[in-house]
């Protein structure tokens, strides 16, 4: 599915260049249930943020179904990203503003999904996270857990091939973070390709394989193996 070749890349600051990603070649199924882990700063951000489309590669290949999309336009790019990707991050990035079902809807509004198709996609994803009763609360008046989930429920509700979830568990207690590795492998064993940065071996232990990164390096890629 995603085969990232010789990728590197570096920032400038001020006239110093740092290379955070050195000279990865890493190749993922589809289908594949995985964790990245390693130290802070080795990289685990910046290696999602480049296999999610939210960012270039400063050199190397990115191969999406074989097509080298380092070579996209911007906005085929997005194209891409809105259509095949899922997204779940460490603080939820819920807008506050907006219920749970409206949180939810979001991806489809940026496809350009009529309002109706938009609700009722909506709410069958906050159904299947469980949260169907609290669609109509707001992220403040929802416990961390709740948040995660209807940030997962976001995440799927344009049936994305690949979620990229970046320490998802990273707020939660381990009782709430149980819940939501559930949440994710129940995708997965529907075919959803995963993909988790996590800091915690609890989290790892329900993937299937682990990809370590150490100062800019896949250290390990770690064999396929069966769920913990
Ligand atoms: P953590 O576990 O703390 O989230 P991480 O493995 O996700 O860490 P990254 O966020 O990928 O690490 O950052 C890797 C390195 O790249 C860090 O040393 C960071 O300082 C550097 N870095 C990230 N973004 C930028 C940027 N925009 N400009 C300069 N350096 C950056
Ligand atoms: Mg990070």
């Amino acid at each position: 599915m995603i085969q990232l070749s010789g990728i590197t890349k570096s920032y400038k600051v001020g006239k110093e260049s740092f290379d955070v990603l050195k000279d990865i070649h890493l190749t993922i199924e589809e289908g594949e249930f995985i964790s990245i882990m390693g130290p802070s700063g080795s990289g685990k951000s910046t290696l999602m943020n480049i296999i999610g489309c939210l960012d270039r590669p400063t050199t190397g290949h990115y191969f999406l179904d074989g097509e080298d999309v380092a070579a996209y336009q911007d906005t085929d790019l997005a194209k891409v990203r809105n259509l095949s990707i899922g997204f779940v991050f460490q603080q939820f990035q819920l807008l506050p503003r907006l219920t749970a079902l409206k949180n939810a809807e979001l991806p489809m509004v940026y496809a350009g999904v009529k309002k109706k198709e938009r609700e009722e996609r909506a709410m069958l994803a906050l159904e299947k996270v469980g949260l169907a009763d609290r669609m109509n609360h707001l992220p403040n008046e929802l416990s961390g857990g709740q948040k995660q989930r209807v940030a997962i429920a976001r995440s799927i509700v344009n049936k994305p091939r690949l979620i990229l979830a970046d320490e998802p568990t990273g707020a939660l207690d381990t009782k709430t973070s149980v819940s939501v590795m559930e949440q994710f492998a129940a995708l997965n064993v529907e075919g959803t390709t995963v993909i988790i940065v996590t800091h915690e071996q609890e989290v790892a232990d329900y993937t299937k394989r682990i990809i370590m990164v150490r100062d800019g390096e896949v250290q390990s890629h770690g064999a396929e193996r069966r769920n913990a």
